[in-house]
């Protein structure tokens, strides 16, 4: 009998899914279909059965949206935690949390380089990383982001993916929502464009300042976009709220976006409105066509 009790022991219930590499099998949270993942990320993380656009890594935006290598800014900008605050638990914990999931010191990544042959500074928030909130670093990464696009005169695309500001740091999270749509107003007043781009979700404090202020908002199907939580809404105005309240295409209907953009065709459509926004090349000067005349 020894034998027989030996050889049962070690047989534990195995977990169907554990016999599967980790993230080789993804289901869609819209159709629940199971997709393999290497196909979704060629797919940009687009299901290919129901078109759900699933949430998408930072850096992988700058891939989508780059024609190729570009260079990152500001990596080195981390929080230094100045409330030492402490909720459930340290922000302190949080933030080395947020480095360990995403491999990022906070919660945007910064690049510059060429979307179709056009050079642009691209900056992306990384929900993973304290569900992609905006405290000081985010906001400091943001406006050096825009003062450098302004200093090369070249557009700024911010893809936003928040729940908004970052209450850890407090009031210091608040101001950057001036800081950074003060530096957004002198690119305007400068000329130079800035794409806003909204992905799910976007929510706080991110949308009540830089998200909603493109010289062209773009959204992405079906994305949560607001201000306050829907709840919040509903006990402030004692109404229920309609059908589809808060996603891009409700916001789209009643004047709020500009336009709702399937991923797949996200990198053309900048590329395309870009090319609308750009100057016309200057006429030659008159002493030039003279001379060009004389010869
Ligand atoms: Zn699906």
């Amino acid at each position: 009998m020894a034998w027989f009790k030996r050889e049962r022991k070690p047989i534990a219930p195995v977990e169907k899914s554990s016999r599967v590499p980790e993230g080789l099998w993804i289901k869609c949270p819209g159709c629940g279909q199971t997709l393999y993942n290497k196909d979704l990320v060629a797919n940009l993380f687009v299901c290919p059965s129901c078109s759900h656009h699933l949430r998408m890594k930072a850096v992988d935006r700058l891939r989508a949206l780059f024609d190729a290598e570009w260079n990152e800014h500001d990596r080195a900008l981390r929080s230094t935690d100045p409330l030492r605050f402490v909720d459930t638990k340290s922000y302190g914990d949080r933030l080395a949390a947020g480095l360990q999931a995403t491999g990022m010191p906070d919660a945007v990544v910064v690049g510059s380089g060429q979307l179709d042959g056009q050079h642009v500074v691209i900056a992306a928030m990384e929900y993973a990383f304290i569900g992609g909130s905006m405290g000081v670093v985010v906001g400091e990464k943001l406006t050096r982001a825009v003062e450098q696009a302004l200093a090369r005169r070249v557009p700024v695309i911010i893809v936003s993916c928040s729940g908004g500001a970052r209450m850890m740091e407090g009031t210091l999270s608040l101001v950057q929502m001036a800081k950074v749509s003060a530096a957004l107003a002198r690119l305007d007043r400068a000329g130079v464009p800035f794409i806003s781009v909204l992905t799910d979700p976007t929510t706080g404090g991110v949308t009540a300042s830089f998200a909603m202020l493109g010289d062209v908002n773009i959204a992405e199907p079906k994305a949560l976009i607001g201000f306050a939580g829907p709840r919040v809404i509903e006990q402030t105005i004692r109404q229920t709220l309609p059908e589809g309240f808060q996603r891009s295409e409700f916001l789209l209907e009643h004047g709020m976006l500009d336009m709702v953009v399937d991923r797949r065709e996200l990198k053309a459509t900048i590329a395309r409105t870009l090319a609308f926004m750009r100057p016309p090349p200057e006429p030659a000067s008159a002493s030039a066509r003279l001379t060009a005349a004389s010869s």
